[in-house]
């Protein structure tokens, strides 16, 4: 697991940080983005598109959309607002498996705490935090699985080494993230304008 720490200015130099990762990527790579609002996310993803060789003034936040896409030198730049995501099937109605599965995307993910178990074992994590003002500090970190072999998060079951899978089949994996959205993990109240504003940290279904 490495984790790199890096002082921004400003918002081009959040962006600038942003393309020289992009930079580092290979297709099929998921990155999941936290920060409070205003902290900097979406300016953050249109770096990437940049050094994706995407056109960054089509990059917006997908609020409303869940997702845009972006055509880019090595395929596609997929940015996903995952906040409105509230089940397996809206997961799938933006063909979440068969994106992770064609490995031939760059995969954006804003609010990445609601669907944190369907996300990748290796993914790269982003944090972005204010430090007063327009200084922002942004923590990378590259995660990868623990231990060379990993255990079923569904049954227990141990699975091969260097799948970087979270589950031993399909049937565990669809059962956990039932469980997942139907609230089992999640904070029992309804989502209020608030926890659109607050601490990603504390927010519906982050906590785990
Ligand atoms: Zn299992």
């Amino acid at each position: 697991m490495t984790v790199e720490l890096r002082r921004t200015s400003g918002p081009d130099d959040t962006e600038r940080i942003a393309s020289a990762l992009a930079m580092r990527v290979a297709p099929g790579t998921v990155i999941t983005l936290e920060g409070d609002l205003g902290a900097g996310k979406t300016c953050f993803v249109r770096g990437l598109a940049r050094g994706l060789g995407a056109d960054p003034s089509t990059v917006s936040s997908p609020t409303f959309v869940i997702e845009h896409r972006h055509p880019c030198d090595v395929g596609t730049l997929v940015h996903i607002d995952a906040y409105r995501i509230r089940s397996a099937d809206d997961l799938a109605s933006i063909g979440w498996d068969e994106l992770l599965a064609a490995g031939d995307a760059v995969v954006a993910v804003e609010w990445p705490s609601r669907i944190a178990p369907a996300l990748p074992a290796v993914r790269i994590d982003v944090r972005i935090r204010h430090a007063g003002e327009d200084l922002r500090e942004i923590e990378i970190e590259w995660v990868r699985p623990v231990d060379a072999s990993q255990r079923c998060k569904g049954c227990g079951a141990t699975i091969a080494a260097g799948a970087g899978a979270q589950f031993c089949s399909e049937r565990c994996r669809m059962a956990d993230l039932g469980r997942w959205f139907r609230g089992d993990y999640a904070i029992g109240r309804p989502i209020e304008e608030d926890d659109l504003h607050g601490d990603l940290r504390r927010a519906p279904g982050g906590d785990r």
